[in-house]
């Protein structure tokens, strides 16, 4: 494995770099409920018109068709150079769209992926249920067959992003009587089918765009829409989470190696109440020497992760690392910025926002216990806990 990068993923970083000075939005997105949606997708619109949207995509359905390593050079210049991070764009380009690649139909493929790198449409996820998070298998969604569709009854909670959502990533229950994890499909859900109801979930940081709980009554769904085998969607879930947990965190990580550098700054030039620069401070001195050195080594086992994948058609088990270490960094860097920032921290502003949100990301796409629980089980091979 080679940890030098070639003369030309230099040049590729070089023309990453200029297209982005002059590309760039001005401003964050809105926040509230509907706004940001318009801004997230003129800027996928913007990538997509330059080239730059879906860059270690099949080029047949409008990527690029080049490596995961010019997709973190375009991830590292991006937080370099402060780019917007996805937005309502995240599942789609990070997970649904991985997903259809490895899973679905031709006519599926060609359907939706350019869409989605077009900035045309926006996906969430409906996996988990009020009775089903962790244990995803239990859940009880159900979809009988109709003739030629699949009508669905139920409801999904925790979904990001569902009221600005054109389609959905939808797991549903189509045999009862099958073991758990048996009677599971995948389907492709229209968000804008009738029958289908959004509430809001308000959140701890003010933010009331994200959360929902979707209700489905009688939502009428083709069966061509079925990703994979009707009653073999668990199969297609794990390929899901394992894009989820191993890629979709690429670029979540390297925006926290810029943070961290962004701390460290900070702290060699506020001053603490002894007139000296906080980094002089020997506690938060020794925890950002430990966490920026634990973002390099996070870089490395991002590069690992990358040379393996290119050997397997999805991430494996061990993408769980990256996300629990992501997360836990996440939330240490937070700490450490909320020292810095003293009371500041409480005008509830982008920073404010960001540090309440790094509690989530122990939670969100699997929680840090089940994490550990994959990897002891399948990266490790211990037995398994009862
Ligand atoms: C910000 C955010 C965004 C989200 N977005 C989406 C989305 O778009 N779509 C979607 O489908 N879901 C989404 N989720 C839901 C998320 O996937 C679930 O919250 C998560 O899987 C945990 O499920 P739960 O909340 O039901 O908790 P539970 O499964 O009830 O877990 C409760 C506690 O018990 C622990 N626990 C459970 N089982 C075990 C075990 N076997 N071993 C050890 N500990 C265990 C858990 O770690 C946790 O601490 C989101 C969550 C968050 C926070």
């Amino acid at each position: 494995m080679h940890l030098d990068l070639t003369p030309e993923d230099e040049r590729f970083r070089e023309e990453v770099r200029d297209w982005l000075v002059d590309n760039i939005p001005k401003g964050r997105a809105p926040t509230g409920r509907y706004d940001f949606r318009e801004f997230d997708m003129n800027w996928q619109k913007t990538m997509y018109a330059g080239g730059w949207a879906g860059i270690s995509w099949p080029k047949e359905y409008g990527g690029r068709g080049l490596s995961t390593i010019e997709q973190i050079i375009w991830y590292e210049e991006g937080a370099k150079a402060g780019a917007p991070d996805e937005g309502c764009a995240f599942v789609g380009l990070n997970h649904g769209g991985p997903t259809l690649i490895a899973n679905a139909s031709e006519a599926q493929k060609s359907f939706h992926l350019p869409k989605i790198l077009k900035g045309e449409s926006v996906w969430c996820q409906g996996f988990s249920e009020p009775g089903s998070g962790s244990d995803l298998a239990s859940l009880s969604t159900r979809a009988e067959i109709d003739g030629d569709e699949l009508v669905i009854n139920g409801s999904k909670i925790w979904t990001s992003y569902a009221q600005v959502a054109d389609y959905q990533e939808l797991l549903v229950r189509t045999d009862p009587e099958a073991r758990k994890h048996g009677g599971i499909t995948w389907v492709i859900c229209d968000m804008k089918a009738p029958g289908i109801t959004i509430r809001a979930v308000p959140m701890a940081n003010g933010n009331e765009g994200h959360l929902n709980q979707v209700f489905y009554d009688d939502v009428r769904l083709p069966i061509t829409n079925v990703v994979g085998e009707i009653n073999g969607g668990w199969k297609v879930a794990m390929s899901t989470l394992s894009f989820e947990r191993g890629t979709a965190f690429t670029a979540r990580q390297i925006r926290l190696a810029k943070m961290v550098d962004d701390l460290v700054d900070r702290a060699k030039t506020k001053t603490g109440p002894s007139g000296k620069a906080t980094f002089a401070n020997e506690e938060i001195g020794r925890r950002l020497s430990k966490l920026r050195a634990e973002t390099v080594a996070l870089r490395g086992m991002t590069f690992l992760a990358v040379a393996k994948n290119v050997r397997r058609d999805q991430p494996g088990p061990d993408g769980s690392m990256l996300k629990m270490m992501v997360s836990r960094l996440g939330k240490e860097a937070q700490q450490i910025a909320r020292q810095l920032m003293g009371n500041d921290i409480l005008i509830m502003g982008h920073e404010t926002y960001e540090h309440f949100y790094s509690f989530a990301n122990s939670v969100g796409g699997g929680t840090d216990e089940i994490q550990h629980n994959i990897v002891a089980e399948r990266v490790l091979g211990l037995p398994k806990s009862y």
